[in-house]
């Protein structure tokens, strides 16, 4: 069936960010008898041993190498540390992403600098000036579960409820996600949508970046040596706004994000968008803003059709690779699914607003 026809038989409103009905599915595991799986893992055992590259590996990966570790109570203190000990030392958060990739042997810092002691960095504050600033040692928990935020950024919480699992959040960072810079981050889309700043401290002073400007690559960002990421600033949302984060992984929980599509609107009367934000992940070296769909939101009335050409753009912005986990053409395919999806909940809330 041709993806609009399946677009118009799902169901209004945010629908299951798992798209059973779409295209190719990914790879399932209820596809094989118990059989196929046995023999597969025994294969996999006896190569593992009889490869020394792979023992070696696995070996590593039982035990983290042996490392330095300090617990500075303020910031000039933890910034002082990274300016001495260069780039051998790494600033830890929640370290549910670094102590993953220490164990797998893909970073081996000699010295981890814990920024948890440092006081003040996890706090969740209205700015006099307007806007919310979050901690930047603010978990993802503490995000979902904070009553404001659920009024005035919805999307941030939908965002946190998809990371990981219960106990992934409630030691997982704001700031990790972001300084992370995975392309799959789930955080991030969604403060891309939001226009966000990050806020960041180094031994040349403080700087907010915003958050277009951010992320360099994969695993990469313009933050200078020994500057530590701060504050996350989020602007205050538009008068009759809108936002949706949806995520498609191959499973519900616990899995990071095949394709993510965040949306944010905000419309003016007559049916027009007055400003549109699209942001995607998983689908290239950094977390990707959908620009050609936000001038087509931004060219005229929305109505259906238009929302399904927005859609059909984002997917044009993407340019996600295959992997293990997907191929390209699938992944393109729910990027159009979820933007459109995204889209029309944020138009819907918008909508409500006015
Ligand atoms: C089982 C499992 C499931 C996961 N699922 C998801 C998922 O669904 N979605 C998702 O997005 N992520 C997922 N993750 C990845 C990870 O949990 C998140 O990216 C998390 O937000 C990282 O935050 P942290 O505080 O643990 O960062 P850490 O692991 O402490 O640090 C991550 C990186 O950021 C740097 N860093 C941390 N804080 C700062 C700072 N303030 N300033 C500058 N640099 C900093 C560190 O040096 C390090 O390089 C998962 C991880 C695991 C183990």
């Amino acid at each position: 069936m041709p993806l609009h026809d399946r677009l118009r038989a799902d169901p209004p409103g945010f629908g299951s960010p798992n798209i059973p009905e779409c295209g190719v599915r990914p790879y399932s595991i209820v596809d094989k008898g118990p059989a196929y799986w046995i023999l597969l893992a025994l294969i996999t055992r006896v190569i593992t041993l009889l490869h020394p590259t792979l023992l070696k590996r696995e070996r590593a990966m039982k035990r983290l190498k042996p490392f330095e570790y300090l617990e500075p109570n303020t910031l000039e203190e933890a910034i002082g540390i990274l300016v001495g000990e260069g780039p051998r030392a790494l600033p830890l958060a929640g370290g549910t992403d670094l102590l993953v990739r220490m164990k797998q042997g893909v970073v081996s810092p000699s010295l981890l600098v814990n920024l948890k002691r440092i006081a003040g960095l996890d706090r969740i504050e209205r700015s006099a000036a307007g806007g919310t600033t979050i901690g930047a040692l603010t978990s993802i928990a503490a995000v979902e579960r904070y009553e404001p935020l659920r009024q005035s950024h919805p999307v941030l919480i939908q965002a946190a409820g998809l990371l990981g699992s219960p106990s992934i959040r409630s030691l997982a960072t704001l700031g990790g996600n972001v300084g992370r810079a995975s392309p799959a981050a789930d955080m991030v889309p969604a403060l891309i949508a939001l226009k966000a700043g990050i806020v960041a401290q180094g031994p040349s002073g403080k700087r907010e970046i915003p958050i277009d400007a951010f992320f360099k690559g994969p695993g990469s960002t313009v933050l200078g040596p020994a500057e530590i990421i701060t504050a996350i600033l989020l602007p205050d949302p538009a008068p009759a706004s809108g936002a949706a984060y949806l995520k498609l992984g191959r499973r519900e929980g616990m899995d990071c994000a095949l394709v993510g599509v965040a949306a944010a609107l905000s419309c003016g009367g007559d049916e027009r968008v007055v400003d549109a934000r699209l942001a995607i992940a998983s689908c290239g070296p950094v977390p990707l803003r959908a620009e050609s769909a936000e001038a087509v939101l931004l060219a005229g009335p929305l109505d259906e059709s238009r929302l399904r050409e927005a859609a059909r753009a984002t997917a044009g912005n993407s340019c996600p690779i295959t992997d293990m986990r997907a191929c390209s053409d699938y992944r393109k395919e729910m990027v159009e699914v979820l933007a459109y999806r995204a889209l029309r909940a944020a138009w819907q809330t918008a909508r409500r607003a006015l």
